[in-house]
Parts: structure tokens; sequence; C-alpha cells
């Protein structure tokens, strides 16, 4: 969609996601980066933050699906690029052809890289993946003696190489919770055991930014960072980004529509769940829950408004929300902004993550297409 950025706008600062990168990298002391990517760069937009992150010396980036690692291929990404979540029937034989690290959790999965590596002729790249206690995806201990057996096989078939083994945490946010060492341990296991069967895996990795930033013993050869790359803390409990040595990248601004004044008793919005106190000035902004504003904003969500905290009056519409000035004035055009670094005045993702029951992760990754992306 082709938009002037006037009604609303994400401006994405990519030198502040530079210096998070090289803050990230400082952090893993000697490991790798990969950037995390995922979801459009949790709403930042995947193309210009991969590069961004390249550029301030990530070695890899990653994504979730094939067919976000395959569009930054295409794109011309050429670096070292990793995808994880696959289903079956997934282009297993374009990832192998665009060498790109595909992640192996089963059998079936190494099944169908085998057969796309014999429709291809071109060795894969597996990083095999095992379940440590997060309980989604990755290979049970119980089965990974099978899974190695068959990697091993593969590889000695000249199918494809082991270039990783790797797991993901369940509470890496929670200093001092018991399953960090717990996943620890396993994940050590399952290393020792694939390497004592012959595996030479090049990175080894499980820390993802609350481990980057907390827990220096679990950085391992390799470090995948999203959140914190963005500039936003991994929960309250590790501090706030300036704590962390972090800066925000996303700014949401939008343009006032419209300014009326109403008198007192005029209901607000659908349901009238506000209603003015008293003759007032309502002013209109132009973004709803289309554009990715949480609907539970409604009566929560904190704007500023000529230099002011306002609270979004009455419940956020798909298109719209009303914000109450109260005695102040302002004019159609004037700037709403809804989150940004926070450094003048206005609130971060991490007030509206707290403002609406959420994180803030979802915060930023919800920002709809709708909303141009302006990358400063
Ligand atoms: N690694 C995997 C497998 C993920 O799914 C994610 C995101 O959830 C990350 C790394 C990055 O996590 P974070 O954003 O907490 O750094």
């Amino acid at each position: 969609m082709s938009e002037t950025p006037m009604r609303v706008r994400a401006v994405v600062d990519l030198a502040a996601l530079r210096a998070n990168v090289r803050t990230l990298k400082a952090r893993a002391r000697g490991a790798q980066l990969m950037a995390v990517v995922k979801a459009d760069a949790y709403g930042h937009g995947a193309l210009p933050c991969a590069r961004a992150a390249r550029e301030a010396g990530a070695e890899w980036v990653g994504t979730a699906l094939p067919q976000e690692a395959l569009a930054l291929r295409a794109a011309g990404d050429t670096g070292r690029l990793m995808c994880w979540l696959w289903t079956p029937g997934d282009p297993w034989r374009e990832a192998v052809e665009a060498d790109i690290d595909v992640s192996v959790s089963g059998l079936w999965a190494l099944d169908e890289v085998t057969a796309a590596v014999r429709a291809c002729g071109r060795p894969a790249r597996v990083q095999l993946k095992i379940d440590t206690g997060l309980g989604r995806n990755g290979c049970q201990p119980g089965d990974w003696e099978q899974l190695v057996a068959a990697a091993r096989a593969a590889e000695e078939a000249g199918l494809l190489r082991v270039t990783g083994i790797w797991s993901h945490f369940a509470c890496a946010d929670e200093p001092g919770h018991p399953s960090i060492r717990a996943q620890l341990a396993v994940f050590r296991d399952a290393v020792g055991y694939a390497e004592r069967q012959g595996l030479r895996p090049e990175v080894r990795h499980i820390a993802n930014s609350p481990a980057t930033l907390t827990l220096p013993e679990t950085h391992f050869d390799l470090v995948r960072t999203g959140v914190a790359m963005y500039g936003i803390s991994p929960s309250p409990e590790l501090g706030t980004p300036e704590s962390l040595g972090l800066r925000p990248v996303m700014t949401l601004t939008a343009s006032l529509a419209s300014v009326k004044r109403v008198p007192g008793g005029h209901g607000v919005s659908y349901g009238h769940q506000y209603t003015t106190p008293g003759e007032t000035t309502l002013a209109l902004v132009p973004v709803g829950y289309a554009d990715g504003i949480p609907r539970a904003a409604s009566g929560t969500g904190p704007v500023l408004i000529g230099g002011k905290w306002r609270t979004v009056a009455g419940r956020v519409a798909m298109d719209q929300f009303v914000v109450d000035l109260g005695g102040d004035d302002a004019k159609p055009g004037d700037e709403a902004v809804l989150f940004g670094p926070g450094d003048h005045g206005e609130p971060t993702a991490e007030d509206w993550a707290r403002a609406t029951g959420t994180i803030a992760y979802e915060v930023v990754t919800r920002i709809s297409a709708r909303v141009p992306r302006v990358h400063v």
C-alpha cells in the first residue's frame, strides 16, 4: 500500500539498532551474534534491519519461517542465514539451494531435507534442535540418539553437514528460575553426546536476548538476539532499555485528524464507555486496531499530545481512537506520539505493554502493514 506517512508512521532508527547490536556483541564477549528478524523484524522491517545488523557486526541473521529467510535472500542478503519453524511441505529445496541453514527437530524433517538434497544435488546445512525444556519445537531428549544417528549417517553419505546444535529457553527472562540450569544441563549433555558420535557443529547456541544480557554461561558459540536489538527490555524485571544500555528503535506517531469542542455528558466511541465530564476538547487519533493498536488500550493507552500524557478515551475502534484534551487546545495535523524511546517525555512500548496487559514484544510486532515504516 502506498501512503504518504501523514496519518501515522513508525519511524525506525537504524542507527539505534546498530548501536544495540554493538552493545549486545560486547555483552556476548566473543560469541557470534544472530540478529533475529522474524515477523518482519518484530514489526521494524526485516530487510533494512537485517542489513543494519550485519553492518554492525551480526554474523548471522535468523528467521522463524523459511519464507522469511527466502525473502531476505531474494532481496540480496548473502550472509549466514538460518530459519527454524518448518511445516511438512515447506520449501526445503529452495532453502537448501539458497544456502540457508535449516533447523531439524525430528526424523520427518530430516527425511524432507534429504529428499530436497537428492532433488537439487546440493548438500544441506542442518542445525539440529533439541527441546531442553521449553516444550515447543525440538527433538525430545529421549529421541536424540536416533536423530543424531540419522543425521550422522546422512552426513557420511554427503547429503548434509550438521552446522549447529541448538535450543531455546523457556524462562531466561526470570532471573534465577530453576528451569534455566535444568535446560543448560540437558543442552550440554545433548551436545556432548552428538560430538562423541562424530558430529562437529560450528555453532552451539541457546541464548536469546535475556540470556545474552544476564547469563554469560549460556552464550556458547552464538547468541540469538531479537527484542533487545530493537531496544526493548525483555522484561521489566531485567531493567529498562536505558539501564540495559539499549536504545528503543521504533517511534510510533500519528497526526490528529480532527479536534472539536463538545459539551459535558457527550458519549465517546462505540459503547459510550467514556462520557465527557464537562465541556471539553476531543482529539481524534486516526489509528486503531487495524493498525495494531490493541483494543485493550481502550481507556488505558497513553499518548503524548502537546507535551502532556493523555489516555485513550473510550474504545479503540478499527481505524481511530479519541483523546480528551480537557482544557487544552490542539489542531488537526498536530502530532500524537504513542510510543518511542521516552526521552522526549513520550510513553515507551513498555508503557503500552503495562497499560494493555501484554509484553512489549507484542506491542511493536503487532503494528500492522497499514502503518508505513520510515527507516532513518
Ligand atoms: N531464538 C528463537 C528460536 C526465537 O523464537 C526467538 C524469539 O522468540 C529468539 C531467538 C529471540 O528472542 P528474544 O527476542 O527474546 O531475543
